[in-house]
């Protein structure tokens, strides 16, 4: 009954001369998120982006390309031929169903008409169409009733061309920028809450992100790095794929164990991380290493602390989460679908090595002689070097 989505495009319509990358970037990425719905595409016509869903069913398209960056909102659209009874007919139809879905209990429901010309060649005027529809939903439909300030539901038409569009359902999207026309970033992916979330407002921002996740078989399960995995499947989806690499992170933890003191092994660690992170990243072409550090949320994460890891890498460290409650970073996950994985309760590697009291605001000195015991160019190199690579589907170029 649905066969047509139409998306709302946010910033990337506005970006002046980027404009037709942006646009040609946003396409690719919904053409992708598509690709399970063979039959399904996307196209422009006259202003519009719409997605024709083929046989499937109309909420499934739309849960995918819902999740596409750029996409603000998407409303599905009844279509009707151009002569009046077939326009006031579907209207009918889709005012008694939206009425029908809003209404619980039997109370009134308000709506209002708006209408649109695409084209002005149609005889009657957009206020014009308005009213008439309006009359005629009054007229055959139950329990409505005209509210032009704040009514419930807006059932909009767009005359155009070669036929009417009718919808009165809007949802949202996520918004931000197109996957890919803003570089490439390496998010350090453990299998905590945070640093998902983080990965996703990266992509938020055009930015596509590959990911690192450290892996220290067998002090931690295959059922951790299978975590890692499934989250990176949840990110892939945002942005028409991601490649995980898993470093084999054991020697690394060994060493440190046997030759740090125990009060700096979770800082020296985390420099370690960095490290590999940013090789495998140059190895990449990324550009900046992202994380899901956040200030105070845990007694290790200060700013000395912060201070003294970032110490190793020139590249920017990005942590958007930094800004947030843990709180709020929690409603997040679990409306891009990465909470529930999260919290399976599989240990990760930080948790199996952490002292019983590890320094919380370190100081750089002590660090530096702490990691003069290790051999840290052939430790890094190694890990980074040994990574496996994960596909989840290729990152789309346009
Ligand atoms: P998260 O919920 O993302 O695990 P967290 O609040 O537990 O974060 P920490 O354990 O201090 O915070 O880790 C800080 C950041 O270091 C993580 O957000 C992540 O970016 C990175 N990190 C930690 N452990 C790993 C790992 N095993 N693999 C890759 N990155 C990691
Ligand atoms: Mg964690």
């Amino acid at each position: 009954m649905y066969r047509l989505l139409l998306l709302r495009e946010g910033e990337a319509a506005l970006k002046g001369k980027n404009r037709s990358s942006f646009e040609r970037q946003f396409l690719a990425n919904v053409r992708a998120a598509l690709e399970p719905y063979p039959g399904a595409r996307v196209y422009r016509s006259d202003g519009r982006v719409l997605v024709d869903v083929g046989d499937h069913p109309w909420r499934d398209v739309a849960e995918a390309v819902g999740r596409v960056f750029g996409v603000v909102s998407l409303s599905p659209v009844r279509t009707a031929g151009l002569a009046w009874e077939q326009i006031e007919e579907a209207a009918v139809e889709l005012a008694r169903e939206t009425a029908g879905r809003i209404r619980s209990g039997g109370g009134r429901v308000t709506f209002k008409v708006e209408a649109r010309r695409a084209g002005k060649q149609y005889p009657l005027t957009s206020p014009e169409i308005s009213r008439r529809l309006g009359a005629a939903l009054l007229r055959q439909v139950g329990g409505i009733e005209v509210d032009v300030h704040r009514p419930d539901f807006v059932l909009t038409v767009e005359v155009r061309p070669e036929e009417a569009f009718l919808f009165a359902e809007t949802i949202p999207g996520p918004g931000g920028l197109p996957v890919g026309v803003g570089g490439k970033a390496m998010l350090l992916l453990s299998g905590g809450i945070d640093s998902p979330v983080a990965g996703w407002m990266t992509m938020k921002r055009g930015v596509r992100v590959e990911a690192v996740h450290f892996h220290s078989f067998p002090f931690t399960s295959e059922r951790a790095r299978k975590k890692a995995e499934d989250l990176a499947a949840v990110l892939a989806s945002f942005g028409g794929g991601t490649v995980l690499h898993v470093v084999h992170f054991t020697e690394v933890q060994k060493a440190i164990r046997m030759h740090c003191p125990d009060s700096l092994s979770v800082t020296v660690m985390r420099r370690m991380m960095l490290r590999i992170a940013e090789r495998i990243a140059r190895r990449r072409g990324a550009l900046a290493l992202v994380t899901g550090e956040s200030l105070g949320q845990v007694a290790s994460q200060t700013l000395e602390s912060m201070a003294v890891i970032n110490e190793v890498t020139n590249m920017p460290v990005l942590r958007p989460l930094v800004g947030m409650d843990k709180v709020e970073i929690i409603r997040l996950a679990r409306q891009i679908g990465t909470y529930e994985i999260s919290i399976r309760p599989y240990e990760d590697c930080c948790t199996v090595f952490t002292p019983k009291n590890p320094s919380t605001r370190p100081r750089p000195e002590p660090v530096h002689r702490a990691e003069a015991a290790l051999d840290v160019e052939g430790l890094t190199a190694r890990a980074a070097d040994s990574a496996e690579t994960v596909d989840f589907g290729a990152a789309v170029r346009v």
